[in-house]
């Protein structure tokens, strides 16, 4: 199955945990890192505080949607801890945004990720390693970017 992940970190050296996040998904068991892309930096929707780093990555995976969501899960914990920061609510936030066609709806899982459309920070990495990706149930990703250019976001540079 081939799997997309939205990435976003805003506590401590945010790139840094974006860039050691991507690596921990291709250690995930059954699980193949296959794309990333650039790192982005966006402005906090709905919240006050730092600037949000994003970035997407595509995996392939046998693993279950709900087994491959509580192994994104260990890894936000992982990161969790291994940084403990005052109020800091996560260092880093691993989404499912799609699991292969699927569309699923249960208490645990959501897919395709039902605010994907609405965010640049996911909509612009996506579409930076899958032009031409659809997001079942909504229909080509690129039909939603005009919808975000408001958002605030700029494309970090490589380093
Ligand atoms: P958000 O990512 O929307 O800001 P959280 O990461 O705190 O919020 O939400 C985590 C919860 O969302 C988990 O309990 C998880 O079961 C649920 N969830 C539902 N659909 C998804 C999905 N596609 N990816 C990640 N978590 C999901
Ligand atoms: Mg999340």
């Amino acid at each position: 199955m081939l799997a997309y992940i939205g990435i976003g970190a805003n506590l401590g050296d945010a790139q840094e945990t974006v860039r050691q996040a991507i690596a921990r998904l291709g250690r995930i068991p059954a699980t193949q890192l296959q794309r990333a892309s650039s790192l982005y930096s966006s402005a906090p929707i709905d919240s006050s505080g730092d600037d949000y780093v994003n970035a997407v990555a595509a995996v392939t995976t046998s693993l279950s949607a709900g087994d491959l969501l509580l192994a994104l899960q260990d890894i936000e914990q992982a990161f969790g801890r291994e940084r403990p920061y005052r109020n800091a609510p996560r260092t880093l936030d691993l989404d499912l945004l799609l699991y292969a066609d699927q569309q699923i709806a249960t208490e645990q899982l959501s897919v395709p990720h039902p605010r994907m459309t609405e965010r640049a920070f996911v909509l612009l990495p996506l579409l930076e390693i899958a032009p031409e990706i659809n997001i079942p149930g909504h229909g080509s990703a690129q039909t939603f970017v005009t919808g975000v250019a408001q958002q605030a976001i700029f494309r970090l540079p490589a380093s």
